[in-house]
């Protein structure tokens, strides 16, 4: 018979059949098992002691919210006032003790409307790390009713709670950003008779989680584990953020617009209509036309958007921001103790080929990458202390690349 230290106390498991055996003074434990508890404890631990790290006097106020987004996000001042001003419209609500006879104050979640790249991830993302609340980013794309293929709307908020560590009491006041909502657009602005999986049903699905409500979630997500016990999560003051690209809202608006011009109410506003950003005349109405359903659109009731980058706005973004991209790089080197600097017209070079290949700020990583590979490659084991790039040999390294090879495919 074995010995106690050769097996586990938990599952019976011998050392043979496990990994890993912990020895204790009168038992043992297996890495399986010790995982498994670590899990139980987890979500049997009672909510810990508020984690919002804010109070009254400490919550940024609107300005300071902008001054930060700043630092890190280039432009978009409309859509970061915006932010800024919602963002602490809640967190005064969460601080707010309210008494019988007060004014509730309502939830006010967001929703961005602008083409992809132009940086809604990074404003939602800013936002959390300003407020050090659990953070989580969701694509609408995958997100299905519950019993079809894909993930349940609840799995939103499983992502809140890894994203907390499993501390309910922190995710339930934490962000969520709800990327690509646009894809779960009706497909036809009147209500479908045959069933629509991936569209109104999961705005059906989605609209209890934005109103506020307790909610089962497997902490695991997925429906792999029927087994596992579900964690009660009140979405009440979750703030969401949603975002889109809208494709093709812009002709909605433009309709709308021009609709109001017809005849003779035209007015001098309407007359100074910016033709190369319809988006900054966004309202709900035109949301609807694009197929969200009004339920959804009352639950969010902050509408922002951002403007197409421009040339100048890629070459600020290239070097600007906190941790702009050229940093990053030179960051990377400097730990190689290489100084790596460059020529003013390779910024020039770089922004050119993105908007060239259309890829807008995500490309400029990828042009950047592209040319200092193999510098990245060669230069750690070499004794050079400096690499600084001119527009030869940007032009030279970007030619040679996969990327540069993207244009012709
Ligand atoms: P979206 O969510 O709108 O599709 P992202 O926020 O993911 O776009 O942006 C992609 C990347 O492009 C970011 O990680 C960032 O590096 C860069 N970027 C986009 N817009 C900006 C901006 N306005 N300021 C600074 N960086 C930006």
């Amino acid at each position: 018979m074995a010995k106690t230290g050769d097996i586990c106390t938990f599952c019976g498991r011998s050392s043979r059949d496990v990994n890993m055996l912990i020895n204790g003074i009168s038992g043992a434990i297996c890495d399986e098992c010790a995982q498994q508890a670590y899990v139980i404890v987890k979500e049997q631990q009672p909510a810990k002691k508020s984690s919002l790290k804010l109070d009254r006097t400490e919550l940024p106020k609107p300005e300071d919210i902008k001054n930060f987004l700043d630092q890190y996000i280039i432009g978009q001042d409309d859509a970061k006032r915006y932010l800024s001003v919602s963002v602490y419209n809640h967190y005064k609500r969460l601080l707010q003790k309210v008494t019988s006879d007060d004014v509730e104050i309502e939830k006010s979640n967001i929703i961005m409307v602008g083409a992809t790249g132009t940086g809604k991830t990074l404003l939602a993302r800013t936002i959390a790390k300003l407020l050090h609340v659990p953070f989580a980013i969701v694509d609408a794309t995958v997100l299905t009713e519950a019993g079809y293929v894909g993930e349940d709307i609840e799995s939103i908020l499983t992502r809140l709670l890894q994203a907390a560590d499993y501390d309910v009491d922190a995710a339930q006041r934490g962000i969520v950003f709800i990327d690509e909502i646009d894809k779960i657009a009706r497909k036809s602005d009147n209500p479908s008779i045959t069933r629509d999986v991936s569209g109104e049903g999961v705005q059906q699905g989605l609209l209890k989680l934005l109103e506020g409500s307790i909610v089962n979630v497997p902490p695991q997500g997925g429906r792999k584990h029927p087994e596992q016990k579900m964690i009660a999560v009140d979405t009440k003051n979750i703030l969401f953020i949603c975002g889109g690209a809208f494709d093709g809202i812009e002709k909605k608006i433009a309709q709308r617009l021009n609709t109001r011009v017809v005849g003779y109410s035209a007015s001098k506003e309407t007359a100074q209509v910016d033709r190369n950003n319809f988006l900054k005349y966004i309202t709900p109405t035109d949301l609807k036309s694009f197929g969200l359903i009004p339920e959804i659109i009352g639950r969010l009731p902050i509408l922002t958007y951002l403007n197409p980058l421009d040339r100048s706005t890629l070459r600020s973004i290239l070097t600007e921001p906190k941790n702009s991209i050229i940093k990053q790089y030179q960051k990377l080197f400097e730990m190689d103790s290489i100084k790596l600097t460059f020529d003013e017209d390779v910024y020039e070079y770089i922004v050119d080929k993105a908007l060239e290949f259309k890829l807008g700020a995500r490309g400029l990583r990828s042009i950047v990458e592209a040319i200092m590979m193999d510098a990245m490659f060669c230069m750690p084991s070499e004794k050079k202390k400096a690499l600084h790039v001119t527009l030869e040999y940007a032009k030279d390294k970007f030619e040679k690349s996969d990327v540069n090879r993207l244009q012709i495919a």
